[in-house]
């Protein structure tokens, strides 16, 4: 072994294994969901895209109209002036609802209010917080200092930032449970449930959606189906003929869960609802940035490095290689 070779093995070896024992020692699981965390069913098949949940959303919320349409119900997109859309997929002829042929569907836009969210773990200044009860994640506007990391970090890129107010808020669903809108916390539930005609949105527990959900893509398709509008609990109900549901329920897993969850009959990836790995992203990213940083690890590590690097240019330099006109490979000529 060379001179070269030495410092390279003297160097790197101990910042990868510095950084990899890290690493280990600092592996962060999934958040599990809360024994009482809340949140909303939203079953693509029961609506029929009428959006008084958008337009109660943003009445509740107290939203401003976006000056780019002339009525709430026109908004077809997630921005500082509505925290829910509805949106529509298409193919081909467009005029069989929940079929992929000549199909159509509706997909509601919103935060899914993760289980383990990624906005949360991005903030840097604890802006984004996850309530420890009922797991609904809101901004705080008094803590926000605009960096939008939040924004990059969600997965679902809900999050909405005003840029056109020189005071500008993020903005984004709260599940009508924020400060001056404390629908939950007074016993409510959030607008978009409460007004949803067909009781295709509806508010409970995760626990209590998941079951419902569940129910419905076990039964059999055609048969009949008593399901609950407006919330879990609520005491009212209609009926369905149970539609061919994909087998699985959207936000029981990706990302580490959501508390919204999805069912549908067309794939949830034509509805523009992303495949996420089963490990929340706030998990996976914090396993790296802990372990680097803790007790000053990832500067040690790298101090070989730098010390490597300076050792190397010195040399460099002693023998003429920094003057102009000197070619990288002559000095490693020179240098061997
Ligand atoms: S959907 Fe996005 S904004 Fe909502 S909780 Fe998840 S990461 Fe945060
Ligand atoms: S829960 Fe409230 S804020 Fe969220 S989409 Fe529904 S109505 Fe809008
Ligand atoms: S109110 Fe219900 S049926 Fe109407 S668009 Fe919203 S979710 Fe669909």
């Amino acid at each position: 072994m060379d001179r070269r070779d030495f410092l390279k093995v003297a160097t790197v070896a101990p910042l990868l294994a510095t950084v990899g024992a890290a690493t280990d020692a600092e592996a962060r699981h999934n958040l599990p969901p809360l024994p009482e965390g809340v949140g909303l069913l939203y079953d693509s098949t029961l609506c029929i895209g009428c959006q008084s949940c958008v337009a109660k959303c943003q009445e509740v919320n107290q939203m401003d109209l976006n000056p780019a349409d002339s009525l709430h119900s026109k908004n077809n997109y997630l921005s500082p002036f509505s925290f829910n859309v509805i949106q529509v997929w298409q193919n081909g002829a467009g005029i069989n609802k929940d079929q992929i042929d000549d199909g159509y569907a509706y997909i509601k836009r919103q935060c899914m209010h993760c289980v383990d969210p990624n906005c949360v773990s991005a903030c840097p200044v604890s802006a984004m917080q996850k309530d420890p009860v009922t797991g609904i994640v809101t901004t705080d506007p008094s803590l926000c200092t605009g960096c939008r990391y939040c924004m990059i970090a969600c997965p679902f890129n809900v999050p909405k930032y005003e840029y056109d107010d020189p005071f500008g808020r993020l903005q984004k669903c709260s599940l009508c449970n924020q400060k001056g809108v404390e629908r939950i916390d007074k016993g409510g539930i959030p607008a978009c449930a409460e007004v949803c005609p067909t009781g295709a949105v509806i508010f409970g527990k995760r626990s209590d959606l998941l079951r419902e959900a569940r129910q419905r893509v076990a039964a059999d398709p055609g048969s009949e189906h008593k399901y609950p509008v407006k919330a879990i609990g609520s005491g009212e109900f209609n009926k369905t003929s149970i539609p061919h549901y994909n087998q699985e329920i959207y936000g029981e897993r990706e990302g580490g869960g959501c508390q919204c969850l999805v069912l549908s009959s067309v794939p949830y990836e034509d509805l523009g609802l992303p495949s996420l790995q089963e490990e929340s992203f706030g998990a996976a990213t914090e396993t790296v940035q802990h372990g680097l940083y803790r007790g000053m690890f990832l500067p040690i590590a790298l101090l070989p490095a730098l010390l490597y690097g300076w050792l190397t240019r010195r040399t460099w330099l002693s023998i003429g290689g920094g003057k102009a006109g000197n070619k990288h490979d002559e000095t490693e000529a020179g240098n061997e």
